[in-house]
């Protein structure tokens, strides 16, 4: 039997307010201990939380960016439970009525093809505190900085049926808020939280199996490890005849599995009801509207821009639009060059590869956009052959100068002087009578794998200097005799 998987996620977006989203609080990841939490946070008695503006215009523009329709009216609700991170005993979170509801997300796959997974929702909630288990020995520790930290859950409907849908998914996700500026979206420091939910259903069937919840996973490729080893055991279950428990698992990265948590049954009675302390959000359309106006250009149309304007291929437009850093970088390349092809086989080849080796991001990469445009130029322009611009890259890489500068020092222009191409050409050939025979005795196919023998001693003659284009249409003039 096969089996299908079939997933749904919910990410745990928090959003980059500079305050809380009920109080006055920094917003900020890392301090000391409980020294970002007010009396709001912590829940004194008698304190009465005020609605963070930004938060909710934060939650808008992220629904203005995946298309969704924006809730007019909605309300926020008390989810009860106990626990020692949450103060008030309950989180104020919106559950009958979102903010965001309804929406689609086009997501490009690793090949530049696009899929569509359907938004369910999104709404706003606060954050809860966090327990501390390795700061005092047999004890945990409290840490309430986080509590209130304004989120945005995301919710999806069940679209995926493979952990690469998954992972582009998320990505994508991470692109469009960190364009949108609502949130930093790093995952290891938990601003972008993944829950997954599982389940198998015999491939060609319609109805949904029993689904697990993996909690918290942070970071793109434990997503990747946890789905396949949750999928596996749910698998074996399965074939050996049991069933699903509908639970909360957590996925160790240590060990490579899924632990059960918490059983849905007892955990899911959270008593919701709408929170009276705070008035409903109620948004008109000349909110949204202005909302709407002010977003910056998204992953999306700048995806279809750079195909439109640029002749870019899906792979190659998905790639550069991913980050805005890589993409503004890209544009300014571009701009002072002109060879937008080449400039994105450099930018996701050797820049990618160079930075990847130095654990770089591409805001700290040695090479600017002039310095690539600089390289870039000199190619189109036949100074450089492919092979001597990796050494002027190289050389960019080590600061050593212009491209034009790197060229002069290392002596690296390209022999593109036909006459004296042809000298050369001249002694290979009078220096090889037996493979100019065997050359000249071959059909058309058989020539075309000869004449690399040559090529490979001009080249070699030349250190690497030759214009490959001329000498290979020198040289086959030459060995046909003319
Ligand atoms: P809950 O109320 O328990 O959180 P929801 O119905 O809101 O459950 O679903 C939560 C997430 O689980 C959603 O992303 C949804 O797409 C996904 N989901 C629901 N049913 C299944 C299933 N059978 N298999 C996989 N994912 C599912
Ligand atoms: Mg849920």
């Amino acid at each position: 039997m096969t089996w299908e998987m079939v997933m749904g996620l919910e990410v745990h977006l928090q959003l980059a307010t500079r305050s809380k989203i009920f109080s006055g609080a920094a917003n900020r990841f890392g301090a000391e201990p409980n020294v970002q939490a007010c009396a709001v946070d912590l829940g004194m008695p008698g304190m009465l939380p005020v609605l963070n503006e930004q938060a909710v215009r934060f939650a808008v523009m992220f629904g203005l960016g995946i298309d969704a329709r924006i809730g007019k009216r909605s309300i926020f609700d008390r989810k009860n439970y106990f626990y020692p991170d949450l103060p008030k005993g309950y989180q104020v979170s919106q559950f009958f009525e979102p903010i965001v509801c309804e929406g689609t997300f086009e997501v490009p796959m690793p090949d530049g093809d696009l899929f569509s997974i359907r938004i369910t929702r999104a709404h706003l909630e606060e954050d809860a505190g966090k327990s501390v288990h390795d700061r005092f020995p047999n004890q945990t520790g409290v840490d309430l900085n986080r509590a209130g930290t304004p989120l945005l859950e995301i919710v999806t409907e069940p679209d995926f049926r493979t952990a690469e849908q998954a992972v582009a998914y998320l990505k994508a996700l991470h692109s469009l808020v960190t364009y949108l500026g609502i949130s930093d979206g790093n995952m290891a420091e938990g601003s972008m939280r993944c829950d997954i939910n599982l389940s198998l259903r015999p491939a060609g069937s319609e109805a949904y199996g029993t689904r697990t919840e993996i909690k918290n996973v942070n970071s793109f490729r434990f997503v990747e490890k946890a789905i396949a080893v949750e999928a596996k055991r749910q698998q074996e279950l399965l074939e050996d005849g049991l069933s699903i428990v509908q639970e909360t698992r957590l996925y160790d990265a240590e060990r490579n599995e899924t632990r059960s948590m918490r059983s849905k049954e007892v955990a899911n009675d959270y008593r919701y009801f709408p929170e009276p302390d705070l008035l409903p959000i109620v948004l008109d359309d000349a909110y949204i509207a202005a909302v709407s106006a002010d977003l910056p250009e998204l992953p999306g149309a700048k995806r279809q821009r750079f195909i439109e304007q640029y002749q870019l291929s899906n792979y190659d437009a998905a790639q550069l639009v991913s980050s805005l850093a890589m993409a503004d970088y890209f544009e300014a390349t571009v701009t002072a060059c002109g060879e937008a092809k080449a400039t994105a086989n450099w930018m996701l080849g050797d820049l990618a590869a160079a930075l990847n080796r130095e654990n770089l991001s591409l805001e700290d990469a040695p090479i600017g956009p002039l310095d690539l445009a600089g390289l870039v130029a000199r190619v189109a322009d036949g100074t450089l052959s492919s092979k001597l611009g990796k050494q002027v890259f190289e050389g960019l890489w080590l600061r050593e100068g212009s491209a034009d500068e790197i060229i002069a020092q290392r002596g690296l222009k390209q022999v593109s002087d036909a006459g004296a191409l042809e000298s050369l050409i001249a002694t290979v050939i009078s220096n090889n009578p037996d493979q100019v025979a065997q050359y000249r005795a071959a059909d058309e196919v058989k020539q075309k794998k000869l004449i690399g023998f040559f090529v490979g001693q001009i080249m070699k003659a030349s250190k690497g200097q030759a214009n490959p284009k001329l000498v290979n249409e020198l040289l086959a003039r030459a060995l046909a005799g003319d």
